[in-house]
């Protein structure tokens, strides 16, 4: 008995119905879908003209009888739902039960289907809707659809396709997804009879992703610890701090292993990076979100990009502890974990005087205790001179470069540290921690500073002044058109007056209209500071203080980058160096 029911109509206006076809990569996203769902363990895609003269998508799945394989091409036919009550509870990637009759009426189709039980399999050809020929098949067991000429009786939706090469990475973006969302799937792909992809299944996301991207791509990337809040899981891959792209399209995020673009998912990630990447970057990610399928709507969208979530807020921590977790556990305070080497941003220095962090050892706090503690720990007396570095950093130091670089070799390649973003990197992550307790360390000035400012930024650092303490500036309104200053942060003591004023006022407008002490408003004054201070700091005057100047980097919980997204440290390996040596 087949498998397949008609949905009630009621049903069946439940299901909004859409548009399911805009283009050839809507068809293969469809049919792939179908196939996985089917339980496939091999899909090959072939297709010509951009997906618009065929598109041809064989697997290995299930198979359907013949009751089963024309009734799949009825409109609202599917096997996936019964009642409107399963809506929300919908683990299938198909539901609608829309896109073969959809696809089958705007184009030349065969649908080709064998189940491993039966002897003989079906083959029916549908042209523009209007099944032709329905007769027995001797295919292999599974399904093979094709569909040609895509639009060919509906010549103005035709006119609005692009050119073959953007049609064809259109259907390649859309085929990279699903082989990312299913590495357990083996993937092959032919274009135009060229194979262009052959994706053996995989144990596990990484492999697939280096066999898509390379290892380059692999090693951009650490792995977000699996974990669990309040029935929303959370697994995948996210970009090294630092590494930020400017479009989004190698961030995906799947939710339920559906491909969702969405802000509520993609604003977090971008947080996360608040202060170690810059403006207008996004970091690559894949991640997974697996929750209740009642927890989140996808029938928003008719080709179900879109999605509703139930509780957004819970959605945005989750996907913030997935990145600053990740990045914990792969660089744990001063710990190089050893295998990254080679990345230009990632030094291969092994260091060993911070023991590796809880969560690389699998053992995972709760993600509540982690969402509060901010990520930038770090030790107070790092900072201070007179700290003792426990163990020399096997690097060999060769100088300082322009007055403003610090030049080291490992045994392998050159590593250059800028001076001034390491300092802000430190002192943004000491500062951060000191207003997590309160405030800044100011220095009074022997003789208050009197500074001629407009009335109407007077009238905000008035209105601001308890912040401005926090930051260990002590200012007052001073008679008309002037300011009294009786104390600065004490890190930024050696700089002008009016300079740290200004600097910090300016700064902290960027904030909301009103900023407060809440933790953004912590990284804010913290980074504000942190970049004053590193502006009046001395050079470091010789090799040891050179050391100590790396060794208080490393030991930052994010080193490579300063709080505004700038990298503080590079790497020149000897691959680098022969591109440029090469003709
Ligand atoms: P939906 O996926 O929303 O159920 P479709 O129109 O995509 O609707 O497919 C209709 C039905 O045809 C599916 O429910 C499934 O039972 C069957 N089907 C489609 N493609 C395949 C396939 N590759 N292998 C097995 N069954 C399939
Ligand atoms: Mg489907």
């Amino acid at each position: 008995m087949g498998q397949i029911r008609l949905l009630s109509d009621v049903l069946a206006s439940q299901v909004a119905a859409g548009e399911v076809v805009e283009r050839p990569s809507s068809v293969v996203k469809e049919l792939i879908e179908n196939s996985i769902d089917a339980g496939a363990l091999k899909i090959t895609i072939e297709f010509q003209g951009g997906g618009a003269r065929l598109i041809r998508v064989t697997d290995d799945g299930s198979g359907m009888d013949r009751s089963d394989a024309l009734l799949s091409l009825e409109r609202h036919a599917t096997s996936k739902i019964r009642e409107s009550a399963d809506l929300a509870t919908i683990s299938t990637l198909g539901f609608r039960g829309e896109a073969l009759p959809s696809i089958a009426s705007v184009s030349r189709f065969h649908l080709a289907t064998r189940r491993r039980k039966d002897e003989v399999g079906t083959l029916i050809e549908v042209h523009g809707g209007k099944i032709a020929e329905v007769k027995d098949s001797g295919e292999a067991a599974g399904t093979r659809i094709e569909v040609a000429d895509l639009f060919f009786n509906v010549p103005a939706r035709r006119k609005f396709l692009r050119g073959e090469q953007t049609e064809a990475a259109h259907m390649l973006q859309q085929i990279e997804i699903l082989a990312v969302s299913h590495p357990e799937i083996s993937f092959i792909c032919r274009r135009d009879q060229r194979e262009v992809l052959r994706l053996a299944a995989a144990g596990d996301l990484a492999v697939r992703l280096r066999d898509l991207h390379g290892e380059e791509f692999l090693r951009k990337l650490v792995p977000v610890p699996a974990f669990e809040n309040q029935g929303v899981r959370v697994h995948g891959w996210i970009a090294r701090p630092g590494e930020g792209r400017s479009d989004r399209t190698s961030q995906m995020t799947f939710v339920n292993g559906r491909i969702i673009r969405s802000p509520m998912l993609s604003l977090p990630l971008r947080e996360a990076c608040d202060g170690i990447l810059a403006k207008g970057l996004h970091p690559p990610a894949v991640l997974f979100f697996e929750m209740d399928p009642a927890a989140v709507d996808c029938n928003v969208h008719p080709a179900k990009r879109e999605v509703r979530f139930r509780d957004p807020g819970l959605i945005r921590s989750v996907a913030l502890i997935a990145a600053r977790s990740a990045w914990e556990a792969a660089a744990p305070s001063g710990t190089i974990v050893p295998g990254v080497g080679s990345d230009p941003l990632f030094p291969p220095i092994v260091n060993s005087w911070k023991p590796v962090s809880h969560a690389a050892q699998g053992e995972f706090p709760s993600p509540d205790a982690r969402i509060s503690e901010t990520p930038h720990e770090i030790a107070a007396s790092s900072l201070s001179s007179q700290t003792s570095i426990p163990s020399p950093l096997p690097l060999r130091y060769l100088g300082l470069l322009a007055n403003r670089y610090l030049l080291f070799e490992d045994q392998e390649s050159l590593m250059v540290l800028e001076i001034r973003g390491a300092r802000e990197r430190i002192f943004y992550e000491q500062f951060l921690k000191q207003l997590g307790k309160g405030e800044l360390q100011s220095q009074q000035l022997l003789l208050p500073e009197v500074l001629t400012m407009s009335e109407a930024d007077i009238a905000w650092i008035d209105a601001h002044s308890s912040l401005l303490r926090l930051a260990g500036l002590s200012a007052e309104p001073f008679g008309s058109g002037s300011l009294k200053i009786d104390a600065v942060p004490a890190e930024a003591a050696h700089l002008p007056i009016l300079e740290v004023v200004v600097s910090l006022v300016d700064e902290l407008r960027t904030l909301a209209d009103a900023p407060t002490l809440d933790h953004r408003g912590r990284e804010v004054l913290a980074s504000s500071v942190a970049r004053l201070a590193a502006a009046g700091a001395r050079q470091p005057a010789g090799e040891e203080a050179a050391r100590l100047l790396l060794a208080q980097l490393l030991a930052c919980d994010l080193p490579y980058a300063t709080p505004k997204g700038r990298p503080t440290m590079t790497q020149l390996s000897p691959g680098e160096l022969q591109r440029r040596f090469t003709a």
